[in-house]
């Protein structure tokens, strides 16, 4: 605390490990001689830039970008980037950190970064976002590269701005390499990238449920968020036969109790593309409830995927969605419940799954295009589904080996924790103190 003084989020973040790891470390002493944790905390290199750009009245703008690479004991950096008005340090920090767990949990090569830019990309023009794209690759391309540290997409950053920046990366540099992950499907993006997010997080929250003798068929799910890994989610639960009654975005949510459907959601998509729509418009098209400033955690639902954003759903949601009947709550987000609240699913015992675990398919699949483009080659849809959904039960399987309890409960967030630090740790311990 007293290093971090201003970085809520990453002190959480860290916290939230460390009450899990420090336990395991007390019966695995090697990691604690070697302040595994205490290295795994702190980030291998934080890079911060000025972003400069003209604005399409020719006025001179000024965004701080960021990259963070936070530990590479296990493959190159690899972690979106987030455009956003609240991104600054702290923020970017406790996205590096987790995502070091995701991307060890996943199997594949990958160490953990982040990044991103104070720039919000809600109402600037094409013309503005390119330009603001390639200023920020200007800066960030000494940085990253296909061995190095490989960015993708995050909040406010999708198939356009990784267009942009990628184009920029190759200008520069001379090359066409796999810099970037989320490309487009002609030049050398993977197939079910866009989806994966979403779609992992429902494959693991079957998974979830499986252990119960559960399915989604006939759930009532409510849905936060209205962005990428909200949308495909909202697709998959539909094809597994769930009703998904709620959206949102910054500005409050819609209700929809007969449910939105494939059509309702190719609406959204519209929507939604290139930032332009708000969720409100969905209320005034199908003549639903849109409440403003609010979250959705108050509907009578079976299931919760919290897909929007970081500490979204307090205790007071965790206690409303317990007492409505929540059977299951499984994080498309990073870090969107907070402490208070996953305090309250565990005490419930009702199956709950962190970010780090539930939300990996992005990341995944991330890896999967590295390796297509390592390769030159491309798998088919079916066979990157097919990859995803492995990963996914793989990722299940250590949160059950390193996380049930004695009376059977699977604590997810212990199993995630212990599961996806041990592999980096015993990296770490065999490359030494670096
Ligand atoms: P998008 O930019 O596509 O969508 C973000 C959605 O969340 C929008 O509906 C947005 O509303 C809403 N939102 C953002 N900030 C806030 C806020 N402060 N309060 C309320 N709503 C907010 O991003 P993604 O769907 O890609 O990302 C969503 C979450 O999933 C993030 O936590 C991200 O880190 C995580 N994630 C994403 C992955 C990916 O592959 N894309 C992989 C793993 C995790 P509005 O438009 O009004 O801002």
């Amino acid at each position: 605390k007293a290093r971090n003084p201003h970085e809520p989020e990453f002190l959480q973040a860290v916290q939230e490990v460390a009450d899990t790891i420090i336990p395991f470390t007390e019966v695995h002493p090697k990691y604690r001689k070697f302040k595994i944790l205490e290295r795994i905390a702190e980030p291998e290199r934080v890079i911060m830039f000025r972003v400069p750009w003209l604005n399409d009245q020719g006025e001179v703008e000024i965004n701080r970008g960021f990259r963070i690479q936070m530990n590479s004991a296990i493959g190159p950096y690899k972690g979106g980037l987030r455009f956003h008005s609240s991104v600054n340090l702290n923020i970017l920090k406790f996205l590096a950190f987790e995502q070091v767990f995701k991307n060890s949990l996943t199997g594949l090569s990958m160490g953990g970064g982040k990044g991103g830019a104070d720039f919000d990309p809600k109402g600037k023009s094409d013309n503005e976002i390119m330009k603001f794209c390639q200023s920020f690759m200007t800066e960030l391309y000494r940085h990253v590269g296909a061995d190095i540290d490989v960015p993708a997409g995050d909040i406010g950053v999708g198939a356009r701005e990784v267009g942009y920046l990628f184009g920029q990366y190759k200008r520069i540099r001379g090359e066409f390499t796999g810099v970037l992950t989320g490309k487009g499907q002609d030049w050398g993006g993977s197939l079910i990238r866009p989806e994966a997010t979403g779609y992992g997080v429902v494959y693991f929250a079957l998974d979830m449920l499986a252990t119960r003798g559960e399915s989604l068929k006939g759930k009532t799910v409510l849905i936060s968020g209205s962005g990428n890994v909200a949308q495909y989610t909202v697709e998959k639960c539909i094809s597994e036969g769930a009703k998904v009654v709620t959206m949102s975005d910054s500005e409050g949510f819609i209700y929809d109790p007969n449910g939105i459907d494939q059509e309702k959601l190719i609406y959204i998509q519209e929507l939604k593309e290139g930032n332009r729509g708000r969720i409100k418009e969905y209320a005034q098209k199908y003549g639903c409830a849109f409440y403003p400033g609010e979250r959705p955690w108050k509907i009578k639902a079976d299931i919760a995927f919290p897909n929007a954003t970081q500490n979204e759903l307090d205790e007071q949601d965790a206690k409303t969605l317990l007492a409505n009947g929540c059977i299951c709550v499984a994080e498309g987000a990073n870090m969107p419940c907070t402490p208070q609240a996953i305090l309250a699913f565990s005490q419930a015992k009702i199956l709950y799954a962190p970010g780090k675990a539930s939300n990996a398919g992005g990341v995944a699949v991330s890896g999967l295009e590295m390796s297509q483009n390592s390769q030159r080659y491309s798998w088919s849809r079916e066979e990157v589904d097919a990859k995803l959904q492995q990963i996914m039960k793989r990722i299940h399987s250590i949160c059950v080996k390193y996380g049930t309890e004695k009376d059977g409960y699977i604590n997810y967030e212990k199993g995630a924790n212990i599961g996806g630090f041990v592999k980096v740790a015993d990296a770490m311990l065999a490359q030494g103190i670096v």
